[in-house]
């Protein structure tokens, strides 16, 4: 794809009139991006795979988001619920992950013009044209897209005038092993690896309290989990905690007293704070290869400067990261970054060996596009496999590709974004780039 298409009218042909606009999650973005049609008088539907909106938020209920109120609340979504009456939260608070559902998006989707428009339990398991694989061009933009739905009345098939996928990354996690695979001899242990951010104080508490735990992972979810750890084991002093990163240091927790979200630097100073009295042992350039049972536990096996290394712990975190489900959009035409596996146009600003801040440049549809015409990636999705996404960007892209689904071009091109900086960015191999400057 070479050129930005700035063309589209409101719609490409006979044969898409009086079809929906498709939304793949009711997570925040997917609800920013209805809220966004609901003010153009544009239909659309949601498909959401969960019961209830903000279903992966909720599997992290517990934890507590960095960005204060005032950057989490989508500026459309604001206007249809302050409309009903409703008031925004106290724009310094930092809600938990449930706070955040039951407060703010749990009230957007039961607004009558969205509720009506959603369908859980409705797993997307595959997009793309109606009786057209990838191979086929002719005729391709004016062609319905088809959807392929798994509910609890069986799979059916539905078609859409444009499909925005906001379906996170939450459900695909990175895998333990350092080459990006699971580790051998995973089915073996696999009662012992945890997912991301676990609730180690509440509903999961039994399988950590008291035990051998290993974090492996570098970001902001191991960052939490270690701290949740650390409160237990004041609790229950036998708990013993592993940090194991296959870096010398775990770059991309900032720490930085610039960071514009003072929250975020504080969780990886208090995790320092641990690693120095002791609290948590750092395991560094651990590059797991292979795991194998032993008793009440698993053995992690790696390399170290060449060296095979081991490691005994009871129970293994999986906090590596997470990376967009492709699978689904296999019939569809994307452009993505090799590395980053993110939209082609976007990666440059997001990729981190190149820069690990939150600041990114405003975009929007051009930058989001892909050679499938009117189909676009958004959300935590859209950064790919890049660690750095924030709310308030997704909210911004939703807003200028549903005013280019609608027409309005020049609103759709006129993007903005004020993001807090992180104060902390890693160069480029030159030394050079930083993206917070
Ligand atoms: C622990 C944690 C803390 C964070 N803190 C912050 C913060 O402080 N500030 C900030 O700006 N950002 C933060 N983020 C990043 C980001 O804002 C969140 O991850 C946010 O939830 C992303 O929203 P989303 O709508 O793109 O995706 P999600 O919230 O993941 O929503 C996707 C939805 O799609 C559904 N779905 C998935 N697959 C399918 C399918 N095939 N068919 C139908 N439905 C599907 C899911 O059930 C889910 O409801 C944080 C992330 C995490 C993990």
């Amino acid at each position: 794809m070479t050129l930005v298409d700035l063309t589209t009218p409101t719609v490409r042909s006979s044969r898409l009139v009086g079809l929906p606009v498709a939304i793949i999650g009711a997570g925040p973005i997917g609800l920013a991006a209805a809220a966004n049609l609901v003010e153009r008088g544009i239909d659309f539907v949601v498909y959401e795979a969960g019961e209830d909106a903000g279903a992966s938020i909720q599997k992290w209920a517990h934890i507590r988001f960095f960005s204060p109120w005032r950057h989490l609340i989508d500026p459309a979504s604001l206007r249809l619920l302050e409309g009903t009456g409703w008031a925004p939260p106290e724009g310094s608070g930092l809600p938990t992950g449930g706070e955040f559902v039951a407060s703010y998006l749990r009230p957007l989707s039961k607004l009558e013009a969205i509720d009506s428009r959603i369908r859980y339990g409705a797993t997307v398991d595959a997009v793309s044209r109606e009786g057209m694989d990838r191979t086929r061009s002719a005729g391709r933009a004016d062609t319905p897209f088809l959807l392929r739905i798994a509910d609890a009345n069986g799979v059916q098939e539905v078609t859409a005038r444009a499909v925005i996928d906001a379906s996170g990354t939450y459900l695909t996690p990175n895998r333990l092993a350092s080459s990006g695979l699971d580790p051998l001899g995973l089915p073996a242990v696999a009662g012992h690896v945890s997912h991301a951010l676990p609730d180690v104080l509440g509903r999961e508490r039994h399988r950590f309290a008291g035990k051998r735990v290993t974090v492996v992972g570098a970001g902001h979810s191991a960052a939490n989990t270690l701290l949740n750890l650390a409160a237990l084991k004041r609790e229950v002093p036998e708990t013993q905690i592993t940090w194991l990163i296959r870096n010398a240091g775990a770059v991309r927790v900032t720490t930085s007293d610039d960071d514009g979200l003072a929250a975020r630097a504080a969780i990886g100073k208090r995790v320092d704070r641990l690693i120095g009295t002791g609290g948590i042992h750092q395991l560094d350039r651990f590059e797991i290869l292979r795991v194998a049972p032993i008793q009440g536990g698993v053995r992690l096996i790696g390399q170290r400067a060449g060296e095979v290394v081991e490691h005994d712990t009871d129970v293994v975190v999986n906090a590596t990261g997470f990376r967009p489900n492709l699978d689904v959009l296999r019939e569809i035409r994307l452009e993505l970054d090799e590395i980053v596996e993110a939209p082609a146009r976007l990666a440059p600003l997001i990729d981190p060996n190149v820069h690990t801040c939150g600041t990114v440049e405003p975009h929007g549809f051009a930058e989001l596009q892909h050679p499938e015409p009117d189909f676009f990636l958004a959300g935590m999705k859209s950064y790919g496999r890049a660690p750095t996404f924030l709310l308030a960007t997704g909210y911004e892209q939703v807003r200028s590709i549903t005013a280019y689904l609608a027409g309005d071009i020049a609103s759709a091109t006129k993007v903005q974004l004020v993001l807090p900086a992180t104060g902390v960015c890693s160069t480029g191999p030159a030394g050079s780039s930083s993206c917070c400057s």
